[in-house]
């Protein structure tokens, strides 16, 4: 099992309280301990001092009695509240407040007890003990005492009981750990809240992540924080927002295709579908009348080339939609463009007795462009005027400068039907078609003018329809001028349809 950040961070914190309340506490305990030791060291010298001080006319006497000495010793001790004992140079017992008086002769030589032989040889020792002769724990403090004018030496020692001291140390001891105790719990709870109060943004974020991989896009990551976990909240959402928007253009462009097979379907049907009626009738005996046998077989004809049509159409429109085609980036003026492609139309225009009008401005800079693609939009545009132009109507195409002076306008006008407002974006579209039974009466795809705008958008071009006055369609192309910096011979690679 793997422990969850959460717990890593309030474990973590944890040791570190822990640790730390235990170095602080165990340094507290032993300081306590050394500060009353060394109080009670004081005191107790202070006393040891006085108590010489008080022996001192009975010890500079030789002729003391021993009785005398251990009565003395009681009655100090009495007032020193601590045991005295009064020892000569070699550690001989003189005399002690604790030991009944006959029996003072017996005790045993003092001289290796560490307090004594350390007031003998520095003129002051201490010792902490379990006394042989009380059975007490005992603090025993030696003082070396010479008078002037005397060559005797004695120790005078003063001991006193630990037990208040330790009583003290401990209920010190106890409250301190009850303090130490309550940090403790203090700090649990503490690290507790405070690494869920960190973590909490972190297993939200995991959680929403762990449902954005399972699908649910639309869900979010809700947080404040503006630090390194709120950046990265927002770029979870971020990312959620774009895989949201991908999914969705995904999702239109997966409808897109769907359509348009069943548009390119339903478009084949329909020559198909007449082809195959005529072959039956044919078949049926039809075939043996010639002249309708002709004639059905022109339908068939015709038909079979509306059929080449659209799958010509078809074609050019996926390879400039598959991005490719890459079209040159030769200077194509605007006259030669209308030049070049004037003499396919002409023919028609004249057959509907239709009149033309050109005006390029003289001095318009070249396009930026590739002349055989452009001449595939013209033509597509006029062919269209043309169509949906009554008898005796008029087209106009115009070449001008813009506003912007990296782009010029080309444009093409008709008086003919027009096209609704409405429809006027859509006309762009693939299989777009205003009136169907027209267009294909007049032999049209419906594919033309999504040519056009794919020719023009692969330029860096724009297209738009309008209304022309008073009346038909005005069809408006931007095109970008041949830069300077580019100069005018750049090609580019050109793969060919
Ligand atoms: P089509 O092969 O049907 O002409 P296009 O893509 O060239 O296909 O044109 C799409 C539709 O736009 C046409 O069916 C027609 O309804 C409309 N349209 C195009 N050009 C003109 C125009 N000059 N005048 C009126 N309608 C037009």
């Amino acid at each position: 099992m793997t422990l969850s950040i959460r717990w890593k961070v309030a474990l973590g914190t944890l040791l570190a309280i822990t640790l730390g309340l235990a170095a602080a506490g165990w340094l507290a305990f032993r300081s306590i301990e050394k500060l009353e030791l060394a109080h009670a060291e004081e005191k107790l010298a202070a006393r040891t001092g006085l108590t010489a001080l008080t022996l001192q006319p009975l010890l500079t006497r030789p002729d003391t009695p021993p009785i005398r000495l251990q009565a003395m010793a009681h009655e100090l001790s009495r007032h020193a509240s601590a045991r005295v004992t009064v020892i000569d140079q070699q550690g001989r017992v003189l005399a002690d407040s604790d030991v009944p008086d006959d029996a003072v002769s017996k005790i045993e030589n003092h001289v290796s007890r560490p307090e004594v032989a350390g007031a003998l040889s520095t003129g002051h020792g201490t010792d902490l003990r379990w006394s042989e002769t009380t059975g007490q724990r005992l603090f025993y403090l030696a003082q070396r005492v010479t008078f002037p004018g005397s060559r005797t030496v004695h120790v005078v020692r003063l001991a006193m009981p630990l037990t208040t001291l330790e009583t003290r140390i401990r209920e010190f001891q106890r409250a301190l750990a009850i303090a130490f105790g309550v940090a403790f719990l203090v700090s649990v709870t503490l690290s507790l809240l405070i690494a869920r109060g960190l973590t909490r943004p972190l297993s939200d974020i995991a959680t929403v992540a762990r449902q954005l991989a399972g699908g649910a896009l639309r869900q979010r990551i809700q947080t404040r924080s503006k630090d390194e976990v709120g950046v990265l909240a927002a770029t979870l959402n971020q990312m959620a927002d774009q895989m949201d928007r991908d999914i969705t253009a995904l999702r239109r462009l997966e409808q897109v295709r769907k359509d348009f097979v069943a548009n390119v379907s339903h478009e084949l049907r329909t020559p198909l579908t007449s082809i195959k009626g005529y072959v039956e009738a044919l078949l049926d005996g039809a075939k043996d009348n010639p002249e309708e046998a002709t004639r059905f077989l022109q339908i068939i004809l015709n038909q079979s080339d509306r059929l080449n049509l659209i799958l010509e159409d078809l074609l050019q429109l996926s390879q400039i939609e598959s991005g490719l085609v890459r079209f040159k980036r030769d200077p194509v003026s605007l006259s030669a463009l209308v030049e070049r492609t004037l003499p396919f139309i002409k023919p028609l225009m004249d057959k509907k007795r239709q009149s033309l009008t050109v005006m390029v401005s003289p001095d318009l800079p070249p396009v930026s462009g590739d002349e055989d693609r452009l001449v595939q939009v013209l033509t597509n545009l006029l062919d269209n005027a043309v169509k949906y132009t009554p008898e005796g109507g008029t087209i106009h195409i115009a070449g001008q400068p813009t506003n912007d002076p990296a782009q010029v306008e080309l444009s093409v006008a008709d008086t003919g039907i027009g096209i609704p407002e409405a429809d006027r974006p859509r006309v762009f579209e693939r299989f777009y078609r205003v009136d169907k039974a027209r267009s294909r009466e007049m032999g049209g795809t419906g594919l033309g003018l999504s040519i056009v705008r794919h020719i023009v958008e692969g330029h860096t071009g724009k297209i738009w329809v309008e209304g022309n006055q008073p009346s038909g369609s005005r069809f408006v192309i931007h095109l970008p001028v041949v830069s300077e910096a580019a100069g005018p011979t750049q090609t580019s690679l050109d793969i060919p349809a």
